[in-house]
Formats: C-alpha cells, sequence, structure tokens
C-alpha cells in the first residue's frame, strides 16, 4: 500500500481573534503540536490578530501560558516551545475600522501560503473579508476558515455565503466542522471503501437501523445568552450530526477528493425526509446538586430552548428506503461520548436453535470520544465444554491499542484540520451549499415546533434524556445503545 503524504509548504496563519478561548485552548497548542513533530516547515508564522493591546512579546507570553494550560505533556519540551514561540507575531486589530491593517499588510508575505483563520463573530467575517481585500493582504491563492456557527438558519447562512464569495472563490473557502477532523470519522471512510467485507452490507437489506449518539455531561456553563437563541438542533445537528449521517450514509464517491465527497454528502442531505413532530424529542436538564437547571442557566425562566434532541429520521432513496437513522444529542447527560452504531438485521435463520445467547446482533460502533476506535459486535462460541453455547464478544479495534505508538501520533481535529487548510484540501470542509442544505431540511422543523409552542420535556442531569426518548425506540422495538463514558 502506497502511503501519500501531502507535503506542506511555508505559510503565514493570520489568526484573527487569536487572543480569544478557541484559540488559546485548540488552535495554538495545536499548531504547536504539529511545529513539534515537524511538520511546519522553516520560515513559516502565525500571526495573532485581534482586539487586545499586546505587541509581539506579550502574544508570546500569553500563547506560553494557553499552551502551558491547555497543551499535553508537549509543554516540558522547553527547546521546542521557545523555537515555536519565535514563529508567532501579533497585531492588534480593529475588525471593524482601520487600526492595524496597515501593520498586517506590511507583515504578511504574497510568496508564501497565505491563510485567514476567521476565529471571531460571525458578524464581523464580512468585515474582515473586505478588510483583507481593501489592504491588499490576501490574495486569489488565499485560503479563509471559518467556525461555526455558520448561520442559525438558511437566510442567515445564505447571506454570510454571500458576503464571503464578494471577495474569496468558493475553493478559498474552508468552514470548519472539528468533528470531521476526528481520526475515527475519517476512518470511517476507510473502513467503509477500503474493505471488501462491508460496503455489500451497508443497505437496507442487511442495516436494521443506525444510532448517532453526542453525548456531553457539560451544562451550557457561561453560552447561555448565546445558547438560548440556538438549543441543540442549531448548536449541534444542524452541523456535527448532520456531517456524521452524511458520511456513514453517502454513495460512495468515485474518488476521494473534495469535490466527489461533498457531491455525495449534499445528496444525503437532500434526500434527507422532513420529521413527523412524534419522531422528535426535545428536552431541558434539570436542576441538581450538581448545579442549575437549564432555564437557570440561561437566565430566562420561560426559555422553550432544547438543551437535548433525539429524533427518527429517514433518507429518501434506494440504498436507506425504510431504515431509521436515529439521533440524539444533549447536555448533562450520563457521560461524554459520541458514538455512530450501525445496527445490522438479525440472522434470517439460525441453524443454532434457540440456544442461549444467540439473540446477538451484530453491530458496528464507531466511537468518536473517549478512546476513539471501533468495535464490530460478532456471535462466537463460548470457549469450553458443555455444548454450542453462542455469546456476542467486541472485535475492538481502539486505536491507542491497535496502532500502539502510532497512536501518540493521532492528531487532534484543530490540527489536522488546520494541516489540511494549509495543503489547500477541502475534503474535510463544509462546502457552501451543504450548510444552506443543512439549514433548508432544519428550518421547518424549528420553526413547526415554534409554531406549536412545544414545551420541551425535563430531564434528569447524569441521565440519557427525558423516558421519550427512550420511547421513541421503544415504539419500534428498538433500544438505545447504553451511553458508556
Ligand atoms: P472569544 O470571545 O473568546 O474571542 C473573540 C476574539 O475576537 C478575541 O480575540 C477578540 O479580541 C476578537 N475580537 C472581537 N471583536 C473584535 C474586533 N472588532 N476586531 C478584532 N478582533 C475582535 O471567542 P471564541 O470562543 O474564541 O470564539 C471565536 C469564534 O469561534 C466564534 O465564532 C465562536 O462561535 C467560534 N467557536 C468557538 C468555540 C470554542 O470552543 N471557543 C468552538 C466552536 C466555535
Amino acid at each position: 500500500m502506497v502511503s501519500r503524504v501531502i507535503p506542506v509548504e511555508t505559510f503565514d496563519l493570520v489568526i484573527f481573534g487569536g487572543t480569544g478561548d478557541l484559540a488559546r485552548r485548540k488552535i495554538l497548542p495545536g499548531l504547536f503540536r504539529r511545529f513539534r513533530s515537524g511538520q511546519m516547515p522553516a520560515g513559516s508564522r502565525v500571526i495573532g490578530a485581534a482586539r487586545s493591546e499586546l505587541d509581539s512579546d506579550g502574544y508570546r507570553q500569553m500563547i506560553f501560558e494557553a499552551i502551558a494550560e491547555f497543551g499535553g505533556d508537549e509543554v516540558h519540551d522547553k527547546k521546542s516551545l521557545d523555537a515555536f514561540l519565535k514563529v508567532l507575531e501579533y497585531v492588534t486589530i480593529d475588525a471593524k475600522g482601520d487600526g492595524g491593517w496597515s501593520e498586517l499588510a506590511d507583515l504578511v508575505r504574497q510568496d508564501v501560503v497565505q491563510a485567514f483563520y476567521f476565529s471571531v463573530a460571525p458578524s464581523l467575517f464580512g468585515d474582515l473579508a473586505e478588510r483583507l481585500h481593501t489592504y491588499g493582504i490576501s490574495n486569489d491563492k488565499s485560503r479563509i476558515v471559518v467556525e461555526k456557527p455558520f448561520g442559525r438558519d438558511l437566510a442567515s447562512a445564505q447571506a454570510l455565503n454571500k458576503t464571503l464569495a464578494t471577495h474569496f472563490d468558493e475553493s478559498q473557502i474552508y468552514r470548519i466542522d472539528h468533528y470531521l477532523g476526528k481520526e475515527t470519522v475519517q476512518n470511517l471512510m476507510a473502513v467503509r471503501f477500503g474493505n471488501v467485507l462491508f460496503e455489500p452490507l451497508w443497505n437496507n437489506q442487511y442495516v436494521d437501523h443506525i444510532q448517532i449518539t453526542v453525548a456531553e455531561t457539560v451544562s451550557v456553563g457561561g453560552r447561555g445568552a448565546y445558547y438560548d437563541k440556538s438549543g441543540a438542533m442549531r448548536d449541534m445537528v444542524q452541523n456535527h450530526l448532520m456531517q456524521l449521517l452524511c458520511l456513514i450514509a453517502m454513495e460512495p464517491p468515485s474518488h476521494f477528493d473534495a469535490d466527489a465527497v461533498r457531491d455525495e454528502k449534499l445528496k444525503v442531505i437532500r434526500a434527507l425526509q422532513s420529521v413527523a413532530p412524534h419522531h422528535i424529542v426535545r428536552g431541558q436538564y434539570d436542576a441538581d446538586e450538581n448545579g442549575p437547571s437549564f432555564r437557570e442557566d440561561v437566565e430566562n425562566p420561560r426559555s422553550f430552548t432544547e438543551s437535548f434532541i433525539a429524533m427518527r429520521c429517514h433518507i429518501a432513496n434506494w440504498r436507506w428506503a425504510g431504515v431509521p437513522f436515529y439521533l440524539r444529542t444533549g447536555k448533562r447527560m450520563s457521560a461524554r461520548s459520541s458514538e455512530i452504531a450501525v445496527v445490522f438485521k438479525e440472522l434470517g435463520h439460525s441453524i443454532f436453535g434457540d440456544e442461549e445467547g444467540n439473540e446477538g446482533r451484530n453491530i458496528l460502533a464507531i466511537r468518536l470520544q473517549p478512546n476513539e476506535g471501533m468495535d464490530l459486535q460478532v456471535t462466537i462460541k463460548e470457549p469450553g465444554p458443555g455444548g454450542m453455547r453462542l455469546i456476542n464478544v467486541p472485535l475492538d479495534m481502539t486505536f491507542a491499542d491497535a496502532l500502539g505508538d502510532g497512536a501518540e501520533d493521532v492528531a487532534d481535529a484543530y490540527e489536522r484540520l488546520i494541516m489540511d487548510v494549509i495543503r489547500g484540501n477541502q475534503t474535510l470542509f463544509m462546502r457552501g451549499d451543504e450548510v444552506e442544505a443543512a439549514w433548508a431540511w432544519t428550518d421547518p422543523l424549528i420553526e413547526g415546533w415554534e409554531a406549536r409552542n412545544d414545551v420541551p420535556k425535563l430531564y434528569d442531569p447524569g441521565s440519557a434524556g427525558p423516558g421519550d426518548a427512550m420511547s421513541l425506540l421503544r415504539r419500534d422495538g428498538r433500544e438505545w445503545r447504553e451511553i458508556k463514558g
């Protein structure tokens, strides 16, 4: 097997919002790891640009502290850290005014790969794009990276796409969804399309149903004001769960390149049927001894926003006709766990009769967190004497175990995606039409429950969500998988 590693060219990466939470927690610690493993070519620079009044030395100190707090053990590699801090620069900038832009123009080079990471509120995207253009900083090869939320409905997403399109071509725009940067998510494509075993079974003839769970234990925390206007549907389903659904359900692309993959994902979103109200369960976490209720957290005693949602979806095409896709996501749940489970049908006929243990099904579980990896439940004979007793066991491929030392190098989603931006590889980024199609599916569902004045069901913190979410599957004779942390 030939392994193809695309080299990274020397780059200038400008991080607008370089002093913000995301930059300090994820982007800079991730870049340091890439630097340490030799993936940042000599001469490359990372330029923080934000409102705070700092000079480059002040910024280096801030990032040193951020890496000490949010980085891993690599922080003890003092020599590499010192070298990394030297590649950092900082410019104080006002996205809405003229301050700092000429300085930035002097700093950013035109003869290297340019990437501009918009790690700021989406309301500033237009201002940044325009000034990059006006000050002659960007060129027709520059790349821009934009963060979620990409709009809050179809109209706002279309407006954002239009704003960015004024100055940048779609091939220059990288809409980031860090779920797509996870090792397992890419492995899902490798497993599906790199083996002869799975693809023949990947359809309504053999698959009973698919479950996608993204459970968090955290509350909305300090993001209450934002979250109350958003909710689990906008914050998680429209982007992350939808992307996972696309990858699991899409047809094989003709080859593994950005547009071929994204064309197939788009077809899945467009084939998603609308969801009937009785197939949607919305919930809000209650208070307990560990924390306040959702309504207290968002400081809105009449909030109808959901911190949990479960739904049963259908994809109207030949491959998936009749196969339910159950999605659920929520905050303050029993464990932090993200998983996709492909539950296969029962055997048509068992030669083992009603032997104990013979009720197992094949399940392919793809774990995004914790312990990224996959396992395949298979039925085998229980070892030892006493006749033909069957048991269901996992063929476990936890990456950390299966790949040994290599697993240490498993890059965090952000660092992998940033390196993809530098390489110019858009495969793991959402295209504008995908985002719009996802909103076009989401909007009527939200409008529906708003029109019905639907009140989310309360659920106990530390649980698997409201009881109605259990009934959603039980009615179909199925069960959710246990949420394991
Ligand atoms: P933050 O509030 O911590 O930081 C905002 C940054 O923007 C700061 O560096 C600030 O100086 C800069 N800024 C604000 N107004 C500016 C202006 N007028 N001119 C120049 N700079 C200005 O925000 P954050 O949490 O880092 O989030 C950044 C973006 O990433 C947001 O769009 C957010 O929704 C998104 N995001 C964040 C996270 C996360 O974990 N923090 C996760 C996903 C997406």
